[in-house]
C-alpha cells in the first residue's frame, strides 16, 4: 500500500515528492521551508528560451546568451598579475572560450560538466569568445523540463540544488496548493494598480506565458511586499499618534540666550528644521522626528536647541550615541555650549561603574541631571528618571526598534527626536524611517574649507610625509586611521601600533597621541582633550572617531587600508576633517596590488565627496542591511522589491496604506478583513523569527 501525503501550504518542502531531507536543507539555505515560501520564492530574473542561441550561430559583435556544458575550466595570473579564469564552453554546436578577469573565486564556482547560461558581446581574439558575461549556473538539464514552457526563471540557487530541481518542485507544489491561496488585498488597490490577482501571480511567476507575465508576476509579489511593510508602518505610527504627550512651551528661557551666545548664526535648514521641532514639541502628540543631514551640517546644534525647550520646561533630556567615544565627544562639546547659561551635562557610559556610577543615576532619578549624554548604558532597567521629556538619540541606523522603545519608555510618551548622518535616499527613509517625520539640513555651514582626496601607495608616502610635515609646521592636525589595534598573526594589516612606530619616526618634531576603543574613558577624554587644545599633533586612531568628533583646526587625514572599510564609513571618517575654513587633506593609502573593483570602489570615493551619492553606492555594492546595520526588529523584510527600481511602486503602496489606515485604522471593514489576516499572519512569522 503507498502513503498517501496531502500537501498544504504549511508543509515542509521535504514532503514535495521528489525533494525529501536532503535537498530540504537546501532549499533551507535559500529561505524556502514550506510550500508556500516555494510558492512565494521570486526568480531573479527570467531567460527566454527562444533568444538562446546555438553557438554555431553566434556571430562577432552579437549580444548572444548561449548554454553549454563546462568542458575546461581554469585560472591563471597574467603578466600583470591579473587573475584570469578561462573556460571552454560546449553544445551541441560547437564551443566558445569564456574569459573573466579579476574573479578568481569562479574557478571554485565552476566544475568541469556543469551547464551553465552565459550571455555577453562576442569578441574574436584567437577563437570567438565572451569576456566577462553574464552568468547563471544552470545544473542539468532535462529535455522534458523544457517543453514545459519557453520562459525559464532563474531562481536563487545554492550548491545542491538547479533551477530544474526548485521548477519541479514548484509544478508539483502549485498543482497541489493553488487553490489553498487567499487574496491578500481589497479588490480596489487591485483594480487601481491592474495588478494580477495573488493566485494567478503566484502561477505566472514560475510557469509564465512570456516575460510579460512574469513581469506582471514579480510585480503583484512586489507590490504585496512594500504595501504590508507600509501597513505596518502606518499602523504603529496611527497608535503613536493617539497618545498623548507633552505639550512643551518654548518659554526662551535658556533658548533664547542660548541662539544670543552662539558664535554663528544657524543655516537656512538649521532653522527650517529647529521650527519643525519646535513646533512638534508645542503639541499634544509625542514627536517622532528624524533629523536628517550629512556630516558636519550642524545637526547637534538643533537637537541642542530641543534639549533645551524640554529642560525650559523642567523636563529632563537624554542624548544617546552609538559609541562611548562619541557620547564623551558630545560631553566635552555640550559642556562648552552651555557653561554659559549654566547648564550642566552628565555622562553615563557603561565604563562609568559602581559608586561614580551611583552618583550619577541617584541625580538621574532626582531630576537633578537635566541633561543626560551616553551610551546603550542608558537602556538599563535600574536607570529611571524623574521627568523625562526628551529622548534625542544620534545615528539611530545603529540600535534597534526595541531599543529605541526601551529607552523612550523611561518616559511618560516623552518627544522622540532621532540624528542621522548616513543620508540615505528617500525610498531607504520611507522603509527604514517610515513611522518617522523627517526634517532635513541640506547645506553646511559656510566658509568650510574644501576637502582634497588623494589615492596613495607606499612608494609615494616619503613625499605624502614631506607634504603633511609642511602644513603641521603651519600649526594645523592630522587623524592617522588604522583598521585594528595591534599587529597579529593572521593578517597582514596595519595596525595602531605599528603605524605609530612609523609616524614617530617620521614626525620626530611632534607630539603623536593614539586612541582607540580599548583605553578607559578617563584616558580617552584626556588625549581627545589634549587634541582639541592642540597638544597633540597628530593622532593615530582606529575608526572610535568615526563619528561626532569635531576638531576643525585638524584639517589632515590618512587611511589605511581604506578598503577595509565602506563607502559610507569612509565619508564618516573623512567628516572628522575640512570643520574649519582652510582647505583639507585626505590620503587613502592603498596597496598597489588590489583587485581593480576594490580601486574602483575606493576611487570612486576619492572623486565624491556628496554623502548621498556615496551612500547610494555603498547600498548598491552592499545592501541596505550591511550598509545601516541592525536589522530593524517587529518589521516584515523587504527581500523581493528593489528599493531603486521598484521605487514607484513603493510610493503608491505607500500612500495606499497610509490612506487605508486612515479609513480605517483597525482594519476593520470587510473588504480590509483579507488585508488584516495578511499582516497577523506576518507578524507571527516575524515574531517566529526573532524568537528562533
Ligand atoms: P553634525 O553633527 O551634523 O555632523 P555638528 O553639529 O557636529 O555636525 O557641527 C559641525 C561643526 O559645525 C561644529 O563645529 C559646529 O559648531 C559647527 N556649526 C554648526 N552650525 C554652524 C553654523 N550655522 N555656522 C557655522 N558653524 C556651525
Ligand atoms: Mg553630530
Amino acid at each position: 500500500m503507498t502513503k498517501k501525503t496531502y500537501l498544504h501550504l504549511d508543509s515542509p518542502v521535504q514532503y514535495i515528492k521528489g525533494v525529501g531531507p536532503k535537498r530540504a536543507t537546501y532549499f533551507g539555505k535559500i529561505g524556502v521551508e514550506t510550500v508556500h515560501d516555494l510558492m512565494r520564492l521570486v526568480p531573479r530574473r527570467y531567460v527566454d528560451y527562444s533568444t538562446v542561441m546555438k553557438i554555431r550561430d553566434v556571430r562577432i559583435n552579437d549580444e548572444a546568451t548561449v548554454i553549454g556544458r563546462i568542458e575546461i575550466i581554469e585560472a591563471r595570473r597574467t603578466r600583470k598579475r591579473v587573475h584570469l579564469v578561462t573556460s571552454l564552453l560546449r553544445d551541441t554546436t560547437g564551443s566558445i572560450v569564456l574569459k573573466w578577469f579579476n574573479r578568481p573565486d569562479l574557478r571554485k564556482k565552476f566544475k568541469v560538466g556543469d551547464s551553465l547560461l552565459v550571455s555577453g558581446k562576442v569578441t574574436f581574439y584567437r577563437s570567438q569568445q565572451l569576456i566577462n558575461p553574464l552568468y547563471e549556473i544552470i545544473g542539468e538539464e532535462e529535455t522534458e523540463q523544457k517543453k514545459q514552457g519557453e520562459v525559464i526563471p532563474i531562481y536563487p540557487l545554492t550548491e545542491g540544488l538547479s533551477i530544474w530541481d526548485v521548477r519541479r518542485a514548484a509544478r508539483i507544489a502549485l498543482d497541489a496548493c493553488l487553490n489553498e491561496i487567499r487574496e491578500t488585498l481589497p479588490q480596489s488597490l487591485i483594480d487601481k494598480h491592474g495588478l494580477l490577482q495573488l493566485r494567478q501571480a503566484t502561477r505566472h511567476l514560475h510557469f509564465p506565458d512570456d516575460l510579460k507575465a512574469a513581469q506582471a508576476a514579480r510585480r503583484r509579489l512586489v507590490y504585496d511586499e512594500f504595501f504590508f511593510f507600509e501597513l505596518t508602518l502606518a499602523r504603529r505610527k496611527a497608535k503613536l499618534q493617539e497618545r498623548t504627550g507633552i505639550a512643551f512651551q518654548e518659554t526662551g528661557t535658556l533658548t533664547r540666550q542660548f541662539i544670543q551666545k552662539l558664535p554663528f548664526t544657524m543655516t537656512q535648514g538649521q532653522a527650517t528644521a529647529m521650527r519643525e521641532i519646535a513646533a512638534d514639541m508645542q503639541r499634544e502628540r509625542p514627536m517622532n522626528r528624524l533629523l536628517q543631514g550629512d556630516v558636519g551640517s550642524g545637526k547637534t546644534v538643533v537637537s541642542l536647541y530641543a534639549i533645551l525647550i524640554a529642560i525650559e520646561n523642567d523636563y529632563q533630556a537624554v542624548l544617546m550615541a552609538p559609541t562611548e567615544i562619541l557620547a564623551e565627544q558630545h560631553y566635552l562639546v555640550l559642556q562648552e555650549l552651555l557653561s554659559g547659561i549654566g547648564i550642566k551635562p552628565y555622562l553615563l557610559t557603561g565604563s562609568i561603574k559602581g559608586k561614580d556610577r551611583g552618583l550619577i543615576a541617584d541625580d538621574i532619578s532626582k531630576g537633578k541631571a537635566k541633561l543626560v549624554l551616553g551610551t546603550h548604558a542608558l537602556i538599563e532597567e535600574d536607570l529611571t528618571f524623574d521627568k523625562l521629556g526628551l529622548v534625542v538619540v544620534d545615528e539611530q541606523h545603529r540600535f534597534g526598534v526595541m531599543q529605541r522603545a526601551a529607552l523612550v519608555g523611561k518616559g511618560a510618551n516623552p518627544d522622540f527626536l532621532v540624528l542621522s548622518a548616513t543620508p540615505i535616499p528617500r525610498t531607504l527613509a520611507l522603509t527604514l524611517y517610515g513611522d518617522l517625520d523627517i526634517s532635513i539640513i541640506k547645506e553646511k555651514p559656510p566658509k568650510r574649507g574644501e576637502v582634497i582626496t588623494k589615492i596613495v601607495n607606499d612608494k609615494e608616502k616619503p613625499s605624502t610625509f614631506a607634504f603633511i610635515r609642511n602644513i603641521l609646521s603651519q600649526g594645523h592636525q592630522a587623524f592617522v586611521i588604522c583598521p585594528i589595534i595591534e599587529k597579529s598573526e593572521t593578517t597582514d594589516l596595519r595596525s595602531v601600533q605599528e603605524v605609530t612606530e612609523e609616524i614617530t619616526e617620521a614626525f620626530p618634531d611632534f607630539s603623536v597621541g593614539i586612541i582607540h576603543g580599548r583605553l578607559s574613558t578617563a584616558d580617552r577624554m584626556q588625549i581627545m582633550n589634549d587634541y582639541r587644545l592642540g597638544k597633540i599633533a597628530v593622532l593615530v586612531a582606529t575608526t572610535v572617531v568615526e563619528v561626532g568628533v569635531d576638531i576643525p583646526n585638524a584639517t589632515i587625514m590618512i587611511i589605511e587600508h581604506p578598503e577595509r572599510f565602506g563607502l559610507a564609513q569612509l565619508h564618516q571618517l573623512r567628516g572628522r576633517i575640512g570643520r574649519g575654513a582652510q582647505r583639507s587633506y585626505c590620503f587613502l593609502v592603498l596597496s598597489r596590488y588590489l583587485q581593480s573593483d576594490t580601486y574602483e570602489r575606493i576611487e570612486f570615493f576619492s572623486k565624491n565627496s556628496d554623502g548621498f551619492a556615496l551612500a547610494q553606492m555603498d547600498i548598491k555594492l552592499r545592501g541596505p542591511g550591511q550598509v545601516l546595520g541592525k536589522r530593524q526588529h517587529g518589521l516584515p523584510d523587504i527581500n523581493i522589491g528593489d528599493l531603486e527600481f521598484d521605487r514607484d511602486l513603493l510610493y503608491s503602496a505607500r500612500d495606499d496604506a497610509f490612506g487605508l489606515v486612515k479609513e480605517d485604522p483597525d482594519l476593520s471593514l470587510p473588504e480590509n478583513h483579507a488585508a488584516r489576516v495578511e499582516l497577523e499572519h506576518l507578524a507571527h512569522r516575524a515574531e517566529l523569527l526573532r524568537i528562533g
